[in-house]
């Protein structure tokens, strides 16, 4: 068997477990992730556990109070990973997140991923976020994005006026949203889709991502 991630061969023993197992990493690539499991309390952030980060502060202090489950660091190894996943289209490596992900299940909450714009999801043909929802839980497309200009041809006063690019494509019945997003670089993407979403009447809405920045981040308003 060849390891999803560095495509060494490695040896599985044999349990009844193996044939369904899917999830083919080795045991080194297996450990390579930093699980995110204490700091801020509110995304994640690696900090002194149980103290709500500087990020995090200044998004209460705008009024928008939004819970992220972050799961793992987005280091070398977390960039790599993603890369390979998002950008080289290894949509197999999503395998290797289902227990985590499914673990993260909840009764009575629709997973709602984070949309591309139509001409990105055409450029890229998969949206990340939605396959790592549909490993969690029961999905619905709630949310639409239109085509902003990418914040590196934006000016700095322009992005600092950066419109919300989200509306709502079709309302869920489901009065519980949980937003799932592949990273956390900013948090403006997942601040300005549940602040659509609470604006449209949903009052339950929190977050998973999975991975977050670690670097000092740089907000912007809504
Ligand atoms: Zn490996
Ligand atoms: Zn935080």
């Amino acid at each position: 068997m060849n390891c999803l991630v560095c495509r060494k061969p490695f040896a599985i023993p044999w349990s009844p477990a193996t044939l369904l197992k899917r999830d083919w990493v080795c045991p080194d690539c297996a450990g390579l992730l930093t699980p995110l499991i204490s700091g801020c309390p509110r995304c994640g952030h690696p900090g002194a556990d149980g103290v709500t980060c500087d990020d995090c502060v200044r998004w209460l202090a705008l009024g928008l109070d939004l819970t992220v489950r972050s799961l793992y660091a987005y280091d070398e190894a977390g960039t790599n990973w993603l890369h390979r996943y998002k950008f080289g289209g290894d949509v197999v490596l999503v395998n290797q997140m289902r227990p985590i992900l499914r673990s993260l299940r909840e009764r009575g909450v629709v997973y709602v991923p984070i949309p591309l714009s139509e001409e990105r999801l055409r450029t890229r043909r998969f949206n990340q976020a939605d396959l790592l929802a549909r490993m969690i839980g029961p999905t619905e497309r709630v949310l639409v994005k239109s085509e902003v200009s990418s914040q590196r041809e934006l000016g700095k006063e322009e992005r600092r006026h950066r419109p919300n690019p989200f509306a709502i494509h079709k309302a869920s019945r489901c009065e519980k949203i949980v937003l799932v997003d592949d990273v956390y670089t900013t948090g403006t993407t997942l601040h300005q889709a549940a602040f659509t979403l609470k604006k449209a009447g949903y009052e339950e809405v929190s977050a998973v991502c999975l991975f977050r920045t670690l670097n000092k981040s740089k907000m912007r308003p809504i």
